[in-house]
């Protein structure tokens, strides 16, 4: 039977027909057909605890019982208050304010408006435009499109609905560089900093990886560059940490590798552990009192129906507990030296000529091919080994919940390493 549903990503007329998943348990989800899939990408990066987790499951139940929705619009509750102060702990100092949306694109929206309105309430209204990487992806709503790499990013089609902001280079030099070597990249945005920064309200980034873009990483030296640079040409810094936050790059965020605040910060994906829809953009005092003031222009004029939903906030505190009392971090490291030790240090699926790179960072992994033809085929020959693997263009990664086991990695970077090793066909 033909389902209505229209799949994301997909062209209508070769797709095969999508699985359907009946459930799911730890690194696993479970077809009708009784076939378990590892999930290597736990869900678009967001289900960082993986499936049926008994504590994120009984605290949505617990809390349906209480309340599941109320409007946040003059009223409050304790999940949004507790949880905003749990984010405050946990995320770099001085990010004091939170606001509250629906998924990581409205929370990317919320940013750059409150970026904008930012420099309009301090005094600089001809500050207007973003300045974003090439490679960067901050998600496919109409604002946020704008800002994603308009050459090889997927929005070219929609480029006249588009206002015009400013790019600079995507940084090119790797995660352990030296500061003489990231001197190349933040010269680049000097550049564009120093031609344009009277119309830039904010220099905008996936911090230290830039995830759907190419999974493309980089130096802590150059977030540290960029937020000197923000400071000199009078630029608020948005560190987009949607995919970044939760421990996918080893640390609690990226931003922790650098001892960097950016004025503004986004989260979501893993921020619920993948089990709602939910996103916090937060700011810093110098942002947030900027808005205080009598005229009409200092509301900021934003609020998503089902900002601070309970239920989101409710299991969203419970992954922060599992994660700390479960001591994730450590999982991570543990994780990433697998993945390091099976696909970094593999000499021979380094020197196969279909790759181009392989990197790895916290516990994310990615080989790079030369062309996404290298990869035709790889998410059937992945699952026929009982793994869900789903290539973004050219790269074959892995984003793994961080509750997967040594054998679970390993058999996923196997099927990868197998899909360039292995005869076939
Ligand atoms: C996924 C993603 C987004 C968009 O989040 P949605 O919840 O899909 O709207 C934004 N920025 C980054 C870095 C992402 O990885």
């Amino acid at each position: 039977m033909n389902s209505p549903v229209w799949h994301p990503y997909a062209h209508l007329k070769t797709q095969t027909p999508a699985p359907k998943v009946v459930g799911g348990s730890g690194s696993y989800f479970t077809l009708e057909s009784g076939e378990r899939l590892l999930d290597a990408t736990c869900s678009w990066w967001c289900m960082i605890h993986g499936y049926g987790h008994p504590r994120l499951v009984a605290a949505i139940r617990e809390q349906a019982g209480e309340l599941c929705h109320v409007m946040l619009g003059g009223l409050t509750h304790d999940p949004a208050d507790q949880l905003a102060q749990e984010l405050v702990r946990i995320t770099p100092p001085g990010l004091n304010h939170v606001f509250y949306s629906d998924s990581g694109s409205v929370g990317m929206e919320v940013a750059m408006k409150m970026a904008l309105q930012y420099q309009v309430l301090s005094g600089h209204p001809g500050k207007r435009k973003m300045l974003s990487l090439m490679k960067a992806y901050h998600g496919d709503t109409t604002g946020c499109m704008a800002v994603c790499d308009p050459e090889e990013g997927m929005h070219g089609l929609f480029a006249s609905l588009l206002p015009q902001h400013h790019f600079a280079p995507a940084p090119t030099a790797p995660f352990d560089a030296t500061p003489a070597q990231v001197e190349h990249d933040l010269a680049a945005l000097r550049e564009v900093l120093s031609r344009h920064h009277q119309e830039i309200a904010a220099l905008l980034m996936e911090p230290l990886l830039q995830a759907a873009g190419g999974l493309n990483m980089t130096s802590p030296h150059y977030l540290r560059g960029a937020r000197a640079l923000c400071d000199e040409f009078g630029v608020l810094l948005i560190f987009d940490e949607v995919a970044t936050g939760f421990g996918r790059t080893g640390r609690l965020f990226a931003a922790d590798h650098a001892g960097v605040t950016p004025d503004i910060m986004v989260l979501s994906k893993g921020l619920t552990g993948g089990y709602l829809g939910h996103a916090a953009t937060l700011a810093t005092d110098r942002v947030h009192e900027a808005f205080i003031g009598d005229s009409q222009h200092h509301a900021f004029m934003h609020g998503p129906t089902f900002m601070g939903n309970p239920l989101a906030c409710r299991v969203a505190l419970e992954s922060l507990r599992v994660f700390e009392e479960e001591h994730y971090l450590e999982k991570i490291a543990a994780l990433s030296q697998v993945l390091q030790r099976e696909l970094l240090e593999d000499a021979a699926l380094r020197a196969h000529p279909a790759v181009a790179d392989v990197r790895v960072l916290g516990a994310t992994a990615v080989i790079e091919t030369h062309g996404s033809e290298a990869l035709a085929g790889v998410a059937a020959f992945a699952r026929a080994r009982g793994v869900w693997l789903r290539p973004i263009g050219r790269w074959l990664y892995t984003m793994p919940a961080y509750i997967a086991t040594d054998a679970e990695i390993t058999q996923i970077t196997g099927v990868m390493k197998a899909w360039f090793l292995e005869a076939r066909r």
